[in-house]
């Protein structure tokens, strides 16, 4: 069977096929010929992923995932949270959203921080079902590191000495939010589709 993961990333398209259980194929959006930039209008993880995988499934009824992930900061009340990619503006500049973030938080002491990734799944009969993933760790004093992306040189996870951009790729997939919300979503669809 096929199943779209809403996403313009064929590189993310390909990773995801890769680890699919036989006879699950995964397409992205290109491959359905969806070129629109999906706008994520929800004010929480769970609204936007659920938004990205109406929206495919709307146009084209086939089975679909879409992800949204995000940084939320306790000192902050949960910020960046769902707004992560454009904290410090629309042009979502990593350097500018740390530097913001940094900022913010330098006057508090609990610096505890947890990434989180919320997948929905909208399957053939168009019931959608949300898989969730999250990490803990702290906000560093200072950025480290070069892997990775977004604020992974701010994010030191916990039981770690090291930030995930420190950390190698591999090991940042085996710990990471997002990983454990696909771990989530893989065996439930090996129960369904096994
Ligand atoms: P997305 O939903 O995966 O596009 O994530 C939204 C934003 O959250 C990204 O643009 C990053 O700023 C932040 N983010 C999500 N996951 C990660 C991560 O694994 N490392 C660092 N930043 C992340």
């Amino acid at each position: 069977m096929q199943i779209c993961f809403a996403s313009h990333n064929e590189n993310k398209v390909k990773e995801m096929n890769a680890i699919m259980p036989n006879g699950i194929a995964i397409v992205g959006l290109k491959d359905l010929g969806i070129e629109d930039e999906i706008e994520e209008t929800g004010d929480t993880l769970e609204e936007n992923s659920r938004i990205k995988a109406e929206f495919v499934f709307k146009k084209n009824s086939i089975p679909v995932f879409a992800d949204d992930s995000g940084l939320l900061v306790n000192a902050l009340g949960g910020e960046p949270g769902v707004y992560s990619a454009r904290y410090a503006g629309p042009e979502k500049n990593d350097e500018k959203n740390m530097d913001l973030l940094l900022d913010r938080i330098s006057h508090h002491l609990d610096r505890s921080a947890e990434f989180q990734t919320v997948i929905t799944y909208i399957n053939a009969a168009g019931d959608a079902i949300q898989f969730k993933g999250s990490i803990e760790g702290t906000i560093t004093n200072e950025k480290k590191g070069n892997n990775g992306f977004g604020y992974d040189p701010i994010f030191q996870p916990l039981g770690y000495k090291e930030t995930f951009a420190e950390l190698a790729q591999e090991e940042k997939n085996k710990i990471s939010h997002r990983a454990k919300a696909v771990h989530n979503l893989l065996e439930y669809l090996q129960k369904t589709h096994g």
